[in-house]
């Protein structure tokens, strides 16, 4: 295995590269958390374009100051508004940055808005794609992501698998076996990155009154979960219900739903916390008793950290954790039920987990995809300008 310098030199050495290197266009919290490990490696070999999906200051602001220092971050500022709307603004904005700045390679991660953007401007720029997270399929097309994660990988001139589930996600829409490489999640080697120390983590909690399995920790922002006073009351009254403090890093989707609704009361019996930095959100997840939560990344994190989580969705694109470290439950009981069943033995369930490999990798997944990158043939299918 080659070691993330000799990766990084041989990407930085390559003379495409050096024209012009890798491009990543991202716009969201996730995004940023997983690409920086690349960013990371890449250094000034590589240049960041933000969208600014995710432009609330809670979401981007406290992520952004952990990502890796790159010479050429441009920040574009097409968030908001209707999708529809905003994928063609993206479009336009990442293409204009590509125009002016050349790059060797684009590289999009998972199934944002501003990943289908990306990946479309590189299309328009016949530039190699690179889809790191690819092969997740929920198969609720009901769900925007779905069809962007589907896009994209059709798009994509080298499809980065995490799991070899995903490859055969992939395998099965006919995407030829040679754009597929298994690399694992970078959320591995991010987390591994930005998670504090011991001492560091007890602190954290102490600020807060907590202690080590004392507490579980909540997310929720997904649109079925949150866009709907329904199974919003649901959960939250689940949550409240729970016989343990419950915290609750507030997403802003979120917090705006809550007032919308008048379900501000549902909040009285959590510790409702503003969106935590990374290493912040970390210390908490690592030393909860349970996690409960809507969102793709936590999944995963789960897995590194060894605690158990209640996916609370009515499908999953990260199957790989059901039975182990995941249950998946729609909004309602379950909840509660779930996590009676890890609260009665939170010290049997940490050690039965501490054992178990996380399905996602063992931390080298950017220099796999930095690896991988750097070898996608060059292709030329036509000019940039409209035929
Ligand atoms: N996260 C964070 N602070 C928080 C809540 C979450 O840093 O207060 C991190 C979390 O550890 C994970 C990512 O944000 O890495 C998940 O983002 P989100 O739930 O917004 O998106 P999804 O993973 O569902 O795409």
């Amino acid at each position: 295995m080659s070691t993330t310098a000799d990766i990084r030199e041989a990407v930085t050495s390559c003379p495409e590269a050096a024209a012009g290197g890798a491009t990543l266009v991202c716009g969201t919290r996730p995004e940023l958390i997983k690409l920086a490990p690349l960013v990371r490696l890449f250094g000034d070999g590589c240049s960041v374009v933000y969208t600014g999906q995710h432009y609330d200051e809670s979401l981007y602001s406290r992520i952004r100051v952990d990502l890796p220092p790159s010479n050429r971050f441009h920040e574009l500022g097409v968030g908001g508004g209707r999708r529809g709307d905003q994928l063609g603004r993206t479009i336009s904005a990442v293409d204009e940055v590509l125009a002016a700045h050349r790059a060797r390679v684009v590289i999009v991660q998972g199934d944002t808005t501003s990943a289908l953007a990306g990946a479309l401007a590189a299309n328009a720029h016949s530039l190699p794609l690179v889809h790191v997270e690819a092969g997740l399929r929920s198969h609720d097309r009901a769900m925007p992501e779905e069809h962007n994660r589907v896009l994209i990988d059709h798009l994509a001139d080298l499809c980065c698998a995490p799991t070899g589930l995903n490859r055969e996600n992939l395998l099965a829409e006919n995407v030829p076996a040679e754009r597929i490489v298994v690399t694992g999640n970078t959320v591995v080697e991010a987390l591994h990155t930005a998670l504090p120390p011991a001492c560091e983590r007890e602190a954290v909690l102490a600020a807060r009154g907590l202690v080590r399995d004392g507490y579980a920790l909540a997310t929720l922002h997904r649109p079925e979960n949150v866009d709907d006073p329904g199974p919003l009351a649901l959960i939250l009254k689940e949550l409240g219900r729970l016989p343990v403090p419950v915290v609750f890093p507030l997403h802003p989707r979120t917090a705006k739903s809550v007032t919308r609704f008048g379900l501000g009361r549902l909040l009285e019996p959590l510790v409702v916390l503003e969106p935590q930095a990374y290493p912040a959100f970390l210390a908490l997840a690592a030393e909860a008793a349970v996690l409960v939560s809507d969102s793709g990344g936590i999944q995963e994190e789960a897995s590194v950290l060894k605690r158990p989580v209640i996916v609370v969705r009515r499908s999953t694109e990260r199957p790989e954790i059901a039975g182990t470290f995941g249950v998946r439950v729609p909004a309602g009981p379950r909840i509660g039920e779930e996590a009676a069943r890890w609260l009665e033995d939170v010290a049997g369930h940490r050690e039965r987990l501490r054992y178990l490999p996380s399905p996602y990798g063992d931390g080298t997944a950017a220099a796999r995809i930095a690896a991988a990158a750097g070898s996608v043939p060059v292709h030329r299918t036509g000019s940039a300008a409209a035929g």
